[in-house]
Formats: C-alpha cells, sequence, structure tokens
C-alpha cells in the first residue's frame, strides 16, 4: 500500500504540471533528484529513473475543475528555491508567476498540507486530503520572508523552508542573503515550519587526489584542503555532526519536537537519512 502510495505522488507531479503548465520548470528538475531519489530510497517507488504510468485519467483544461480528483492516498511535494518580486536572477520564479501557480492550485482543488501531515503519511499512512500538495523552499532566502511569504500568508498556505542553519543571521556567509532568526520565528508563529538543509555543507569538495571530480560533501569521503582523503570514520563523523548541530539550533530557535532533513542537491550517502536521530542519540 505504501509503495501504491510512492508510486502515486510520484507520477501525480505530472497532472499538477499539466495544469500549471511550464512554470514550474526549475522544480521540474529538483523533483527529479530530490524527490524520486527520497521515494526510492524509502522503497515507495522502484529505482528505474522512468516516472510510472498515471493511475488516474484527467485531462487538462482551461476551465478550472475545483471538485476533481486527480489523485488519492498520495502527496505531491514542490520544490521551491528564491521566489523574487524582482528578479535579479533569471533562475528565481517572479513573485506574481508563484502567486498564478497558487490560485491555480487553489482554482483546482488541490490541498496544501503541512509537514506534520506528510510525516504522518509517510511514516504512520496517516490519511492525507485528495489532491494533496506540500510546498517546500530550500535554503533560506531573505526573499522568501520578503515576497514568498506575504503570498502564503494570503492563500492560508503551510510551507517548510530548509535552512542551511550556520548562513542564518550570519552576514559573513557569501551568497544571496538569507533570513534571519527574528523572521524565521516570526513565520514559524504564523504557519511556517522550518527544517535541516545542513549546518554548513551545502557545497562540494573534490573528491580525487587530481581535482578533477567533484562531491557533494555528504555524498561521502572528500579531500578538504588536505593532501589526504578522509576517512569514512571521519567523513561518518563530519556529516553526523553537521546534521546534528544544525538540529540541535533549530530544536533552541524554532521549538521543532522533530525532525526532517532536505539533502543538498538531493545526494546523501548510505543510512545517514535514517541514522540521525534526537539530539543527544
Ligand atoms: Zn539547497
Amino acid at each position: 500500500m505504501r509503495r501504491k502510495s510512492g508510486i502515486i505522488a510520484a507520477v501525480a507531479i505530472l497532472v499538477l504540471f499539466a495544469i500549471l503548465g511550464g512554470a514550474v520548470t526549475q522544480q521540474r528538475t529538483i523533483l527529479k533528484n530530490d524527490v524520486r531519489l527520497m521515494l526510492v530510497k524509502l522503497k515507495l517507488m522502484p529505482n528505474t529513473g522512468q516516472s510510472p504510468e498515471l493511475p488516474i485519467k484527467h485531462k487538462p483544461s482551461d476551465v478550472p475543475t475545483p471538485n476533481a480528483v486527480y489523485y488519492r492516498d498520495g502527496v505531491i511535494v514542490l520544490m521551491y528555491h528564491e521566489v523574487t518580486k524582482t528578479q535579479t536572477d533569471p533562475k528565481a520564479l517572479l513573485a506574481s508567476k508563484f502567486k498564478e501557480q497558487l490560485e491555480l492550485m487553489k482554482a483546482n482543488g488541490f490541498h496544501w498540507i503541512t509537514m506534520g501531515q506528510y510525516r504522518d503519511f509517510i511514516l504512520h499512512h496517516a490519511p492525507v486530503p485528495d489532491n494533496a500538495v506540500l510546498m517546500t523552499f530550500d535554503d533560506g532566502y531573505e526573499s522568501f520572508y520578503q515576497d514568498a511569504y506575504p503570498l502564503l500568508q494570503q492563500y492560508q498556505v503551510p510551507a517548510t523552508n530548509f535552512v542551511i542553519v550556520n548562513t542564518i543571521d550570519n552576514p559573513k556567509h557569501p551568497g544571496i542573503p538569507k533570513l534571519n532568526w527574528k523572521q524565521i520565528q516570526e513565520m514559524h508563529r504564523h504557519g511556517v515550519d522550518f527544517f535541516n538543509h545542513t549546518y554548513d555543507s551545502h557545497s562540494y569538495a573534490y573528491a580525487d587526489a587530481k581535482h578533477r571530480e567533484i562531491r557533494a560533501l555528504l555524498a561521502g569521503p572528500v579531500y578538504q584542503g588536505k593532501a589526504d582523503k578522509e576517512s569514512t570514520a571521519q567523513f561518518e563523523s563530519r556529516i553526523y555532526k553537521d546534521l546534528l548541530k544544525a538540529q540541535v539550533k533549530l530544536h533552541e530557535e524554532v521549538g521543532n519536537t522533530y525532525d526532517v532533513v532536505a539533502f543538498p542537491y538531493g545526494v546523501f550517502f548510505g543510512k545517514y537519512d535514517q541514522d540521525l536521530q534526537e539530539p543527544g542519540h
């Protein structure tokens, strides 16, 4: 049954894409990597790299279908990165487009669920509404507070943001400006969850001595500016410490009572998605 649900979750993504048109191109790539790998890892779908055929037929139309059932007992997980009013980065999604997507989902009878509901569905097969959608955002950009959060409030959408904890409230960290804890706590009081996207391992390092191949920091042993590659034990210790540090800080700042990790670039190594437990364990 769980396997069937997972397959439906995976293929249901296609229905939403059909309805939203090509508007979610950035998420499509990430869904392929993150969601498919996650479903494979959870043994909810076979590792074929192919999307199974859609079990429920529904022809996309220009007329809203608020009462249609596209899928049951499954969840679409949408993953966004930057949503901004003024598009400085071509990879960012314009807030006006994002608003259109919310409007389309609402008009076509999709039901947004919380991470808590998704967790109970995955772990305990708790029921979810028909056409369930989980909205997730990665990397904790400050624009999330400025431009995406007001729309989430307007449409009463529960959402999750996966943050790189050491970049929060850290002006020294390079890259796109990130959220601060004050903004995070305010949004958390109004239905946004914040979970672990590593403490500070959202990058790559060399995987071979000749520096030809790079590897995501959570994907396996690397050369981190040293002459020798770290051992498997050093690698294990490094990622365990990183993920735990992020988890402890998130517990302190927003009071999370359970933990969810989004692995950067959709890659992870062996058993580590299962091994991370409560702080102190
Ligand atoms: Zn990321």
